[in-house]
């Protein structure tokens, strides 16, 4: 089953007692269809779940009070098909905490030329029904999305579709566990951060454990267990190296690591090289094999880029494409092909390769340990996104840049660790120059499976400021932006 299946959206159609029976019976006929429709459609990743019309302040509150309590319940989609009062609403929106799309469609496509009479009319009143909600929401400023459009068409059940992704990304959040493996590279900023805040925006639950926890858990792993791992990297990887014993100690690091976080219920870590303890390597090829089944991870004891990354890993869990883990490494300034890339020192995801990754033993310049196993490969081609999230003090800023990865054609034979190459828009330059005058860090999360659409409902849902370099962007505009936005947060 497509995995974001598991989630449901309802659909609570608005009505009123005015009408009688006859045209609420036909409401709930024409939402039944809708609702079957969307759900053969691969547009719309979650399932849509039914509702009977609501007709009053007591069955409207209760059924967002529903959608609340229910926890595959993921989000709410009103629509109202005929007209809805909304002071009615009031009551129940107050309360209601899961992410909304406001629908303003019509069940019928065109007008009916010749047929249409006043019963008709009395069914058909999105046009202002809708607008009548909008203007309570509006009026509440109830972080929400609104999407006008034929239910049929293409754009309408795309940008439903987009909005649902974002509401299983709250979901993820609000539900959130992050494991430290130590504390932030020392006197780093933008890795840090205010964690209660945090919890209180995202939801997320960020603890630490020490690493001796995990030395101790690694120690407890058998020869069984590590034979097991090997058959598994076997079963997606390369050997390139004669190093087993790296190899192994690798295996030895990710069973226990897989344990602590399966333990913990934990969907995202971090690691600090410089903390090591008696952790023979720097966890590599562990923490690469771990991402590719879904954990979101950043190094250096960043932990909102890690909690980031599972976010995005889970919004996408129906998508091949990849999303990874990222950081900006190094610039190529060639004027006639001007690129980036992006690299860590071991720890990219496999879930962007474009080849089989093969396993690598290497040394390591900084961690004072033993030569680390790590896996290489090429990353694929194609349009991307880079999403980072710094604290601003008052307030979170999620920053968002479309890129095009590109083919690597040179072979960079002296780099022991996987690349990608990308051209970030609107230019190499100004990409960075807006960046960073938006204080974004230099970790991300790199996405071929989402669109900046995406992660801006994402941020609209959780409340968060939302920042976007794209095709059209220019530096002085975003900097006035930028210091709007300041004026408008500032609590
Ligand atoms: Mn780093």
């Amino acid at each position: 089953m497509n995995e974001l299946k598991k989630y449901a959206v309802w659909l609570v159609t608005g009505s009123q007692d005015l009408y009688g029976d006859e045209v609420l019976r036909a409401v709930d006929a024409h939402t039944r269809e809708m609702v079957e429709w969307w759900n053969e459609d691969p547009l719309i990743p979650c399932q849509v779940v039914w509702k009977p019309v609501v007709r009053n302040p007591e069955e409207i509150s209760r059924i967002l009070a529903e959608a609340d309590s229910v926890e595959e319940c993921v989000g709410v989609i009103a629509w109202m098909h005929t007209f809805s009062p909304a002071k009615m609403w009031i009551g129940g929106l107050q309360r209601l905490r899961k992410p909304l799309l406001h629908l303003n469609t019509q069940y019928g496509r065109d007008i009916p030329w010749e047929s249409i009479d006043m019963e008709y009319m009395n069914l058909h009143q999105s046009a202002h029904g809708d607008r009548e909600f909008a203007y309570i929401l509006a009026r509440m400023r109830l972080p929400h999305k609104t999407v006008a459009g034929f239910w049929q068409e293409e754009r309408t059940r795309r940008r439903m579709g987009n909005w649902m992704r974002a509401a299983v990304g709250v979901a993820e959040s609000r539900r959130l566990r992050v494991l430290r493996i130590s504390d932030n590279m020392r006197q780093v900023a933008v890795t840090d951060g205010d964690k209660v805040e945090a919890q209180m925006v995202f939801g997320w639950q960020v603890d630490h454990y020490g690493v001796g926890d995990i030395v101790r858990a690694t120690e407890a792993v058998t020869e069984t267990e590590i034979d097991a791992q090997m058959a598994d990297y076997a079963a997606h990887y390369d050997l390139d190296t004669d190093r087993l014993e790296a190899v192994r100690y690798q295996a030895r690091e990710e069973v226990a690591l897989r344990r602590f976080l399966e333990w913990g219920g934990f969907g995202a870590f971090h690691t600090n090289f410089q903390d090591l303890q008696g952790l023979r390597q720097l966890p590599g090829l562990a923490v690469q094999d771990l991402m590719r089944q879904g954990y979101g991870f950043a190094g250096e004891g960043d932990w909102k880029t890690a909690a980031l990354c599972r976010i995005m890993k889970r919004m996408t869990a129906d998508r091949s494409g990849g999303t990874a883990f990222m950081e900006d490494y190094t610039y190529h300034f060639d004027p006639a092909n001007p690129l980036e890339l992006g690299a860590h020192m071991l720890e990219v995801c496999p879930s962007l390769a474009c080849e089989r990754p093969r396993i690598r033993v290497e040394k390591l310049g900084i961690g004072d340990r033993e030569a680390p196993a790590r896996l290489v490969f090429r990353a694929k081609a194609g349009p991307a996104v880079l999403a980072t999230l710094v604290d601003m003090g008052d307030r979170f800023r999620m920053i968002v840049n479309d890129i095009d990865c590109v083919e690597q054609e040179r072979d960079m034979p002296r780099l022991p660790v996987a690349g990608v190459l990308w051209k970030p828009r609107p230019s190499l330059e100004t990409a960075a120059e807006a960046w960073m005058t938006a204080g974004g860090a230099h970790h991300s999360v790199l996405s071929y499976a989402l669109t900046a659409e995406e992660l801006e409902d994402l941020a609209e849902l959780l409340e968060v400021e939302y920042v976007h370099i794209g095709a059209d962007t220019d530096v002085g505009a975003l900097r006035r932006e930028l210091r709007w936005n300041d004026g408008l947060y500032r609590r």
